[in-house]
């Protein structure tokens, strides 16, 4: 199932907008982490593409 998922950054407040896929209840999204080096504080919206 594709989504594209909004991820907002709970440190800096940076946004990132990307395409995804849920898989067997996993997002899968690629993303790293934010331009600040945060790994773990993050606020995270998915919607059906
Ligand atoms: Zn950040």
């Amino acid at each position: 199932m594709r989504v594209k998922v909004t991820i907002t950054c709970k440190n800096c407040g940076e946004r990132f907008v990307l395409r995804g896929r849920r898989e067997r209840g996993k997002l899968e999204t690629g993303f790293k982490q934010c331009l600040c080096n945060n790994t773990k504080l993050f606020e995270i919206e998915e919607e059906p593409v």
